[in-house]
């Protein structure tokens, strides 16, 4: 058994854990990260870069066909796309990572770290003390909803369905949020026959109407069949035959694969947290500082706190802490639901702050004034013709935006100004002199803004 002193332990070196770990060796703190998988984490190896590598391809052909001159075949190549998947992943191999750790003096400890009381990790054999900090960045894996039949059919998850080697021949989404509706585009895309299985009465529900309707749309025009409202009471079959599933009032699917994706729960089992006093319930509860419980020693970032499930907000977080803990003063503020946010579909959705019904649930005076994305001349080049809608929602009470959304191909390209926007509460007296370049995309904040009257 060895036993180590550093100024900080990590535990996690996924997006969050690397950027803690990375600010903290800046500040000359002596640094360990203890990973047990592989360092990157969820979102380098399982979710947003092969996610988003799966998706490209298809949003490049529909783009590339609204461009008129340009002659492109209407198949996407799927092994060539799988391909570039695993060169995204490094073919499931963190070495590219390694060297950036070596040369911030970060040291990295591979095994499953757990705590044992106050500043020590264990680690296998190895006992690592921290003299300042420890970081919980242990991230979340996939919800499993407790459904008649689901845990014996063989699942996916969002690990298999973004590393699977080949195009299913059909598969059945349980859940129709991001994960949900991503994965339903990029393999139906590549010439899966997918149905999704949504129990609420529209895809996408913490998002404005329109951005559901229109994705909705987008996805029943692909091919893929999205069945809302639909309750999923009973699967059968799996390992190695069809999975079935019977839906509440008679309907029954069937398909090669189960993909579930209704949610994520937070990685706070068998890591020691009883041995500092915590009873893990749920994600960890942290204050602004990212401090657990106003402890001074402990400290949980990224998706393990619940906060906001998000990769760059991970990082924010990170952020905060190691200011913190470095002895500066941040507070993470700005972290919630209301987080820049990109859905990969086609038509993209990119919002950030409230939507029309959270600003009024949260008992704003709010008007929302919505245009067509592609109702500028940079749109003529950018997204020609695509379907889609852009919305501001406007404190009428402070004048400032408090939510946008913009639907659209590539409508992520819109989001910074807005999260500027939204996050500095600029009022829109001042948004009025940001002039956006001609002719570029940008030019929908003037549409927005002429709609709203100024
Ligand atoms: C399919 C999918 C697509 C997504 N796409 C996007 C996107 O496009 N953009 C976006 O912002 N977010 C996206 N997300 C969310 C994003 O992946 C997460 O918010 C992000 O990975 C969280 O980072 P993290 O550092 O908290 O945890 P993780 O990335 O989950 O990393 C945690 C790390 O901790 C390690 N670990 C856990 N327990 C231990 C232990 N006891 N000892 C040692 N190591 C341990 C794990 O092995 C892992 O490497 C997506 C999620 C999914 C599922």
């Amino acid at each position: 058994m060895a036993d180590r002193e550093f100024d900080a332990v990590v535990i996690g070196a996924g997006p969050a854990g690397e950027v803690i770990a990375g600010r903290l060796a800046s500040g000359e703190l002596d640094v360990a990260i203890v990973e047990q998988h592989l360092v990157g984490g969820e979102c380098s190896f399982y979710a947003c870069m092969p996610s988003k590598a799966l998706l490209r391809p298809s949003a490049l052909l529909a783009e590339v066909k609204r461009v008129p001159g340009l002659s492109v075949s209407d198949e996407l190549d799927a092994a060539k796309v799988i391909a570039r998947r695993d060169e995204v992943v490094h073919d499931y191999d963190d070495s590219a990572q390694l060297p950036w750790l070596e040369d911030m003096g970060i040291e990295l400890v591979r095994g499953e770290g757990r705590l044992d009381g106050e500043r020590r990790v264990v680690v296998g054999d190895d006992v690592l003390t921290a003299r300042k900090a420890v970081v919980i960045a242990t991230g979340s894996a996939a919800s499993m909803p407790p459904i008649d039949g689901l845990a014996d059919v063989g699942t996916w998850t969002s690990r298999e369905v973004t590393s699977a080697r080949s195009v299913p021949a059909s598969m059945i989404v349980l859940g129709g949020g991001v994960v949900g509706v991503e994965m339903a585009q990029a393999w139906s895309a590549l010439g899966t026959t997918v149905s999704i299985v949504e129990a609420a009465d529209r895809l996408l529900l913490r998002e404005e109407q329109f951005a559901s309707e229109q994705v909705t749309e987008a996805l029943r025009e692909h091919g893929v069949e999205v069945h809302v409202g639909a309750k999923a009471e009973r699967f059968s079959g799996g390992n190695g035959e069809p999975v079935r599933v019977e839906l509440e009032g008679g309907g029954k699917l069937e398909a090669e694969h189960l993909l579930v994706a209704v949610g994520r729960r937070p990685l706070v089992d068998g890591i020691g947290l009883e041995s500092a006093g915590i009873e893990p319930d749920g994600p960890l509860q942290v204050d602004d500082t990212m401090a657990v419980q106003g402890s001074e020693w402990l400290y949980a970032i990224g998706d393990v706190n619940g906060r906001a499930l998000l990769t760059h907000m991970g990082k924010y977080q990170a952020r905060v802490a190691a200011t913190n803990i470095l002895g500066g003063e941040a507070r993470a503020t700005r972290d919630g639901p209301n987080s820049p946010r990109v859905i990969f579909t086609d038509p993209e959705v990119a919002a950030v702050g409230h939507t029309l019904a959270s600003a009024e649930e949260a008992g704003m005076d709010v008007r929302a004034v919505d245009v067509s994305t592609a109702g500028t001349a940079g749109a003529s080049f950018h997204g020609r013709n695509a379907a889609g809608t852009s919305r501001l929602v406007i404190d009428e009470d402070r004048g400032v935006v408090v939510g946008a959304t913009f639907v659209g191909p590539d409508a992520n390209e819109l989001l910074h100004a807005a999260t500027i926007a939204v996050v500095a509460e600029i009022p829109l007296h001042l948004l009025f002199d940001a002039v956006p370049a001609f002719p570029t995309r940008n030019e929908i904040w003037l549409k927005l803004l002429e709609e709203y009257g100024l």
